[in-house]
């Protein structure tokens, strides 16, 4: 008797892929694509060559596991794998924490330009702050971008930092960042720099809206901005007073909504003689950028 015909690469990725798309994944063939290949420790490309390889049946069964975890659950894919992709490196991560989005890169390269062009940051040691670093992401991408630069990082989250310490030992900038568990600045009292921060900014009340990616899975401390969004972002310009160095800058990503109310916030406090919002790839305004007057 003929057996059960085995399931290709091919099959599974198809099968995976129309399923997924069926229960309004976003982008569910590259997501079939990476669970298997993370099953199958390989990469990518590799599927491709192998398209018709049969696979055994504990693969076939550890694949079926993360795609339903994926359709049915929607468990973010990165959190499936353990990791993110983010400004070219791997970041490890795990439920404590907040999953790196690309957003965030437009973010980062913004605090870098700024560390290049801004006459006050053309200092031998600048000093630059990630106010909820989460993942380390941008703390470490910073400190690998940017040798010279000192950078603190802070989280309310021991659970997050112990991540973030991970990810700065995996790239290398573990003597250049120094990572302190509190709110906002952690006790730091200056002098800073430059600020770059992706603080919570979703208003409490639209968190039930989110989709369940982000909604049921990043860390609700991480979202949550209170009523407006702003509580946190309020906290860090209240900040700056003792600690932002004259010319000094705040980088700051926010949703659209929040664009407003976080100008008339940054000038609310009388220090900032720049402050606009610049637009993310998508064309929503997505980063505030201010600057402390000098003098
Ligand atoms: N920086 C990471 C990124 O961009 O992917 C994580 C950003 S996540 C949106 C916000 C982070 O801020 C979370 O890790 C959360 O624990 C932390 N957080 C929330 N409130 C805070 C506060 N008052 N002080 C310091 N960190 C805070
Ligand atoms: N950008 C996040 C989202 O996916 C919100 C992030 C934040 O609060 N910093 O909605």
């Amino acid at each position: 008797m003929p057996g059960k015909p085995l399931l290709t690469v091919g099959d599974l990725v198809l099968r995976s892929a129309e399923w997924l798309g069926r229960r309004e994944v976003e982008a569910p063939r590259l997501d079939a694509e990476l669970l298997l290949a993370h099953v199958l420790e390989c990469d990518r490309l590799r599927l491709y060559m192998d398209w018709h390889k049969p696979l055994t049946e504990l693969e076939v069964s550890g694949y079926r596991e993360l795609v339903r975890e994926r359709g049915q659950r929607r468990v973010p894919t990165a959190r499936l794998l353990g990791r993110k992709e983010f400004y070219g490196r791997r970041f490890e991560v795990t439920p404590a924490v907040f999953v790196p989005r690309p957003e965030t890169e437009g973010l980062v390269d913004r605090a870098l330009a700024l560390l290049e062009a801004e006459p006050a940051l053309r200092v031998e040691r600048p000093v630059v702050f990630d106010i909820g670093t989460g993942s380390g992401c941008i703390a470490v991408t910073l400190a690998a971008e940017r040798p010279a630069a000192l950078v603190l990082a802070s989280d309310v989250s021991a659970d997050a930092l112990e991540v973030a310490r991970r990810n700065a030992l995996a790239h290398q900038v573990q003597g250049r960042v120094e990572f302190r568990q509190g709110e906002l600045f952690a006790g730091y009292a200056g002098p800073i720099h430059l600020i770059a921060t992706n603080p919570p900014y979703v208003a409490s009340g639209q968190i039930p809206d989110l989709p369940p990616e982000v909604g049921t899975h990043d860390p609700r401390a991480a979202l949550d901005g209170g009523e407006d969004g702003l509580d946190v972002l309020r906290g860090i310009l209240a900040g700056c007073g003792e600690r932002l160095v004259l010319g000094g800058w705040v980088v700051a990503e926010l949703g659209e909504e929040q664009e407003r109310g976080a100008l008339a916030a940054t000038e609310a406090t009388g220090l900032f003689d720049t402050c606009r919002m610049e637009r993310d790839l998508a064309g929503r305004p997505r980063y505030l950028m201010a600057r402390r007057a000098a003098r």
